[in-house]
């Protein structure tokens, strides 16, 4: 049994003073939270039950953008009229991501904040893992590392972000809305998550006094040209190897915008401007395509166990280019 204390909060305030004591943790649908809480591996004093809070509309922006609550559920957004119009690669990652019965759970918020699925990280037989007890080693670094990161790890900590929902909202550009103590902050999505460095126990850039209330998409024209795939074990309920969000503007066959974003290769969604950069502007055909992936998996260094997310990755990216592109 483990005691703490409960509390549901009624409005954003009160969720950001009671979330700022030491030892709370804020839960919505608790897919996640729960887990960890029951292996031990989270251990709050206090939950902060956000679930109630009126932050689960979806709403259009002016200028063509749309704001979706951090409360909304991840079934809801992506069944949800104007994103699947607007923003049809966020529905798809959304999809691919967990099972139905999470997904009618999980929180837009929640799945932002969602956790490394690395199993010596879940398993608290094993003493080293830097994540849950710093300084403490890695046991993944030498030890079963076929699903952990080729890109941007540390000698600290080779863990993935497992969420296929931020890979989409990386490729879109979105913006993280938080508020806490000192007023609203607007965190762009390949700033929020962090790589994991020296401190691996944060995963991002939120403050402990600051809730997230949603999450800002941008308005663009990548609907007609976007897929999002992903390579995994199994066809259902199983967490990427490499997954790819790909969103294209085009114009006779011209790349006029790009967003291109990989999940299952890093401790963050990976996004290289310069990747994007190679697309636009130019005919979307073998050449530009390579020369994208290039880009995306420069400085790639592969573990014991995954070098094959490398070559998997490249060819990922072609397929996802190639499907949005139309040109499959
Ligand atoms: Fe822990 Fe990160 Fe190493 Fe996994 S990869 S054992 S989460 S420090």
């Amino acid at each position: 049994m483990i005691n703490l204390d409960y509390q549901r909060a009624t409005t954003v305030a009160d969720a950001i003073r009671l979330g700022a004591e030491p030892g709370s943790a804020f839960i919505g649908g608790g897919t996640n939270l729960i887990d960890l809480m029951k292996g031990g591996v989270a251990n709050p004093r206090r939950l902060v039950d956000v679930s109630s809070l009126p932050l689960s509309a979806i709403a259009p922006l002016p200028g063509g953008g749309l704001r979706i609550g951090a409360m909304a559920r991840n079934t809801d957004v992506a069944n949800d009229r104007l994103v699947r119009e607007r923003y049809p690669l966020l529905s798809q990652a959304l999809l691919a991501g967990a099972s139905a019965q999470l997904r009618n759970m999980a929180t837009v918020g929640g799945n932002l904040m969602q956790r490394t699925r690395c199993y010596y990280f879940y398993d608290t037989a094993f003493d080293a893992c830097n994540k849950r007890r710093p300084g403490s080693g890695c046991a993944a670094r030498n030890g079963h590392n076929r699903i952990h990161a080729v890109l941007g790890a540390s000698e600290q900590c080779v863990a993935t972000q497992p969420s296929d929902m931020n890979v989409a909202l990386a490729a879109l550009r979105a913006t993280v809305v938080v508020q806490g103590r000192s007023g609203e902050r607007r965190i762009p999505m390949q700033d929020f998550h962090r790589l994991p460095g020296d401190s691996p126990q944060v995963d991002t850039t939120l403050g402990a006094d600051e809730l997230i209330v949603a999450v800002d998409l941008p308005a663009n024209a990548f609907a007609l040209h976007s897929h999002y795939l992903k390579i995994r074990d199994r066809a259902s309920y199983a967490f990427a190897l490499v997954s790819v969000a790909a969103a294209l503007e085009m114009r006779d066959g011209v790349v006029q915008d790009a967003g291109l974003a990989l999940g299952g290769v890093a401790h963050k969604p990976w996004r290289v401007a310069a990747a994007e950069q190679a697309l636009i502007g130019k005919p979307l055909g073998p050449e530009t395509i390579a020369a994208a992936s290039r880009w995306v998996l420069q400085g790639a260094r592969p573990l014991e166990h995954n070098a094959f997310k490398i070559p998997l990755a490249d060819q990922a990216i072609a397929r996802a280019l190639r499907t949005a592109g139309g040109l499959t």
